[in-house]
């Protein structure tokens, strides 16, 4: 039986409607599913974590490979589809929950990798790649997300795409492209198209601190026309003077944008501002 034939017989099966609000688009081609299974490159010992199963078509293939999957699914029909559908996968155990609700890491034994999955709900991909990026366990991670914000994740330094997600993920992760997807290959079809990524944790660059690492890259993003003294003076709270000093020290010039600075050029600034608050705090 064909890939869209299939989840359209569990849709009859189960009277199964999909709802638009939680991202279920079904993936029905099959090269894409053999294009993710061979990137998240399964061996017997692996451990894997998927978020958003839906109907299990990618689910079967990771249990089938893999020691021990762990799949997320928000709703609850689906849920009890996976449950009934999967029940022969010993090694399956569907979590019937909010992925951005659960503390993961208590699934999973300690000190192992694990390698994360999914043709992400695309209304919480973002959040999810940033929050999955920061973890220790993560081995790597290869998803389906909007080609929009794939396309800004790999953005360049000069490009208009680049943002504070840019920033912020790869300097946890390294990010790669693997292949763009046009809106057939799920059904129902989704209006955009969908690209497929790999993110690796990796943090090669360290910021001395990184909340204000954090807080200057949100700043330079949030006034993203302004050039960087106003928009650092304007969302750090710096006087004009001080981020003027601050950017003639991290050898940046005022009137650069924020998508123009490459990840070093954040992390030394960053640091020199933290510099300046510890010596303007201490007197
Ligand atoms: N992996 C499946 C389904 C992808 S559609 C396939 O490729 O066919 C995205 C899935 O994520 C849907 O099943 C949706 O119900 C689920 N989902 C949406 N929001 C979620 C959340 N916050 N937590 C867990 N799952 C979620």
């Amino acid at each position: 039986m064909k890939l869209k034939e299939q989840i359209n017989f569990i849709f009859e099966k189960y009277n199964f409607f999909p709802r638009k609000s939680l991202s279920q688009n079904f993936l029905i081609d099959p090269k894409i599913l053999s294009r993710l299974i061979e990137e998240i490159n399964l061996k017997g010992q692996d451990l894997v974590l998927e978020i958003g199963a839906g109907t299990g078509i990618l689910t079967s293939e990771l249990a089938s490979r893999a020691r021990k999957v762990w799949a997320v699914e928000i709703d609850e029909k689906l849920c009890e589809i996976l449950k009934e559908e999967l029940a022969e996968s010993s090694n399956l155990e569907i979590i019937c929950a909010d992925v951005t609700k659960l503390c993961l890491e208590k699934f999973f034994p300690q000190g192992k990798k694990i390698k994360v999955v999914g043709n992400l709900p695309y209304h919480i991909a973002s959040w999810l790649m940033l929050e999955l990026a920061r973890k220790y366990w993560v081995d790597h991670m290869v998803f389906t997300i909007q080609r929009e914000v794939a396309e800004k994740i790999t953005a360049s330094p000069g490009s208009k795409k680049r943002g504070m997600l840019t920033v912020l993920l790869t300097y946890y992760a390294d990010v790669e492209k693997v292949i763009d997807i046009p809106p057939q290959a799920f059904y129902p079809s989704p209006k955009i198209g969908s690209t497929v990524v790999k993110i690796r944790p990796n943090k090669k660059l360290l910021a001395r601190n990184e909340r204000i690492f954090m807080q200057t890259v949100r700043a330079a993003f949030a006034s993203r026309r302004k050039t960087l003294l106003n928009a650092l003076t304007r969302g750090l709270g710096m006087s004009r003077e001080n981020t003027s000093r601050i950017l003639i020290k991290a050898k940046i010039p005022e009137n650069k944008r924020a998508e123009q600075l490459k990840l070093e050029d954040f992390i030394r600034l960053s640091n020199l501002i933290e510099e300046g608050k510890v010596a303007s705090s201490s007197c």
